[in-house]
Parts: structure tokens; sequence; C-alpha cells
């Protein structure tokens, strides 16, 4: 989602006159996007806004703007507590940007701009792909906000209620970046599962719109995130096995594996519906990847409660996770529930250290599945990590490095997975020896 706001601040911008600088020496406008799920997140701003006071004191005119969900949340403590900030803003301000910058100008105070727009008023801003110019991989927004009460989550608090985009914007949208040279789209909200998006014909569920996005011409892979599991139907598992770009890849965050821990958080299911949603979901996409997020030492949990967590995680026997330990954020249901951070520090840690180590062996065995078999990878670009080396993903998500040739990039290649890294395949092209032909 910040990735998303961050591309149509850039637009927004560039709409208003602004080139993008090379470096923040040279900039006159830095914008510093903030996220506040995680405490680490948070305290990340202070520093990076602490490296451009010396920019500041050379050029007093740069200004510094700082946005998204701690933005949203701190306001005006922020400037407070961050003297180079000119102003503050929240997600729902990014269109107004350029306004914002003018009255930075015009009134020479500092100021906080965290009005949440009202549902009936909230317009999404429309993204402008130019041809050749977008990722191989592109993120079409659906929703913002979110209606559910997670008690450890600050989202509601800071994007506010839920806002299902119209379908026909998101399918104008997506066929937009596919004609700018997209060969996959992410389909992104804070709950996609909950989509009730409407347009002509009526509103759509989000079944519904993953049939019509799979219709777009040229489209060639379709993936969404994040699921909430209370939300997720048999209707929307089906798409795995009826849609044709439909990639075989799910995050489903189950967040702990004990059914009294996801009480307390307010997640509307048990650890046995989860366990049943993801037999399901086997069951009409048998190869399919799937992965999750952890939360340890949430208030009140017990080792036995913890226990449950690892259990989980041998039945699912998931291809990734993402665990963080529990850490209390301001404005979040917990709170109000006065459910106290009562699980030591070193606990968190240490069930941290065995959610991962078991993960771990989990996550090897599963990427093994692959090796010595052909899979389809989309070529995204040159690999960061090894030079000479293409990258791409499998419909698993799974990240391939193989040699071949730069004009691969935004094809489906068949790739024959040889061996693998920790995290990663490796492969050959049966392009690169003109043996196999290129799915393009
Ligand atoms: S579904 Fe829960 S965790 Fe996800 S954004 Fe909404 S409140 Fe937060």
């Amino acid at each position: 989602m910040n990735d998303y706001d961050v591309e149509r601040m850039r637009e927004v911008l560039a709409r208003d006159g602004f080139d993008e600088a090379a470096t923040a020496d040279e900039a006159d406008l830095i914008v510093i996007n903030t996220c506040s799920v995680r405490e680490k997140a948070e305290s990340k701003v202070a520093s990076s806004a602490g490296r451009y006071r010396e920019l500041k004191l050379k050029r007093p005119g740069v200004v510094v703007a700082i946005g998204g969900c701690v933005a949203q949340q701190e306001g005006e403590r922020l400037l407070k507590r961050i003297p180079v900030a000119d102003f503050t803003f929240g997600p729902d301000q990014i269109p107004s940007l350029p306004e914002l910058l003018g009255k930075r100008a015009r009134d020479r105070r500092r100021f906080a701009a965290t009005e949440v727009i009202d549902v009936e008023d909230y317009r999404f801003l429309t993204a402008e792909p130019r041809l050749g110019q977008v990722p191989v991989t592109a993120l079409v927004t659906i929703q913002k906000g979110c209606d559910n009460h997670c008690a450890f989550c600050v989202v509601p608090a800071t994007r506010g209620r839920e806002v299902s985009r119209p379908w026909r914007e998101v399918v104008d949208e997506v066929a937009r970046f596919v004609a700018a040279g997209a060969r996959e789209i992410t389909l992104i909200g804070q709950n996609v599962n909950s989509y009730h998006g409407v347009g002509e014909g009526g509103g759509d569920d989000f079944a519904e719109l993953l049939a019509r996005v799979d219709e777009v011409p040229g489209l060639r892979r379709l993936r969404y995130t994040t699921s909430h599991p209370h939300d997720f139907t048999e209707k929307v598992a089906d798409a795995f096995r009826d849609l044709k770009t439909l990639c075989a890849w799910l995050h489903l965050p189950v967040q702990s594996g004990s059914s009294r821990t996801l009480k307390r958080m307010v997640r509307d299911y048990t650890r046995e519906q989860y366990l049943r949603q993801i037999d399901y979901v086997r069951s009409v996409c048998p190869d399919i990847s799937l992965s999750t997020d952890i939360i340890v030492g949430y208030p009140g949990e017990t080792d036995s409660d913890f226990g449950e967590t690892l259990s989980l995680l041998e039945a699912v026997q998931y291809d990734s996770i993402y665990s963080f330990e529990y850490s209390e954020r301001p404005d979040t249901p917990a709170l109000k529930l006065a459910l106290r951070d009562n699980v030591p520090s070193e606990v968190k840690a240490q069930r941290l250290q065995q959610v991962q180590t078991l993960q771990k062996g989990v996550s090897t065995e599963r990427l093994s599945r692959w090796v010595g078999r052909e899979v389809e990878v989309l070529v995204e670009g040159d690999s960061a990590r090894y030079p000479g080396q293409l990258c791409g993903r499998t419909t698993g998500n799974e990240m391939v490095n193989f040699a071949g040739p730069p004009s691969l990039v935004g094809q489906l290649v068949p790739v024959r997975i040889t061996s693998m890294r920790s995290h990663t395949l490796v492969g050959e092209s049966a392009q690169a020896n003109h043996r196999l032909p290129v799915l393009a």
C-alpha cells in the first residue's frame, strides 16, 4: 500500500511540474512516507528526517513533508518531534499535495493536514501509466481503509472506513497498465475479500471483480493482497481453479494458531475454520503457494497458545511467513480493551526465534519441491544480486534467477529449476539455448 501511495504522490507532483531529483541534495521538496504498523518502522521516521537537517541549514527553501500513517496518527505531535518537517499529511491528502505546498509557501507556517475524507466523498486517484515506463508487475488499488477492528491494528484509525473502488475504474486502470507494458497486476487493499465495488450492472463482490479483471486483454498474471480469513469465501477460492490469469499464490494472514488468542485479537474466525479454508484452497489448487503473518507475544498469549501457533505452522506448511513480536501501538482497539502488553520481551524474542527456526525448515522443504521441475517464470529484469542473470517469479511467487538475454524481460519463460539458494530458485532457461519456446 505504501509503494502504491508513493507512486501516486510521484504522479500528483509530476502533474504539478515536479521532476524527480537524482539525490536529496538536489531536491527542492523531500517527501518522507511513513508506516505505523510496527514500532520500529515508526522510529525510523525521526532518523530519516534528521538526515535532512544539514540540508535545510544550507538551503532553507527546501521543503520537507512527512506523509503516510505515522503522519496521519501523530500530525502536530510529529511536527514538534521533527523540527525539520514543514508539514505532515495523511494518506487521504495525497491528491492535495500541490495545494499543501502552496499553503506552506503562502502562509509560511508549519501545519498538519490529517483530515480523513468521508466515505461518500472519497475519490480514488487515477494512475497514469506511460508506455514503456511501467514495471513488468504493477499495483492497482481496489479499496482504501478497513471496517474491521483487529485489536492490534492501527489501520482503521489511520486510513478510515473502507471504501471500495468502482469496478469499472479498476478494470480500466488494469487495462491502462497492461497497454503501457505491465504483464502482471496485483490488486491491493487492506482486506480485498470484503470488496464490494459498485458500477454499471450493480455491485460486485471480490470474486466477480477477479473474473472481470481476468478478461483484460494482454494481462498474463493476476495476484491480490491482503486477505482476511473472515471474508475469504469458497467463491473467491474457486477463482484459483477457474481463472486463467490468477496466480497460484495466496497470502492469508492467520496471526495466531490459538482460537483463544484469535478471539482476543478480534479476528472473527477460529483455528479450525482457518484450517478448513486452507484445506478447501488446496482442494481446488493443489500446488498453491501459501504465505501468512504471525504475531508472537500478543497480550495474554500463554505457552499453550504459542504451542498452537507452532502446530498450525506445521499443519499448514506455508511457503513463507512474515513474523513479528507484538508491540503496543497508539489508537489500536487493544488499548481500548485494556489488553496489557504483558508478555516479557525476552519471551517474545524467544518465541519469534522458535517460529522462524521452524518455518525456515518448512520453507526450505517447500521450495525444494520445484527442483528438477520446469516452471513458468515471468521475467522482471536483471537480477540485483547475481550480475549477468535475469530474475523473475513463478506463479507461486518464488523468485528464480537464471541466465538469459535481456529480450526475455516481460515474457513468460519456461525455466528448468536446477538448484536452490536460501530463499530463491536457480534455473536454466531453455530459451538461452533455444530449445523451448517462449510463452509470450
Ligand atoms: S483486516 Fe484487521 S489487520 Fe487488516 S487492516 Fe483491517 S483491522 Fe487491520
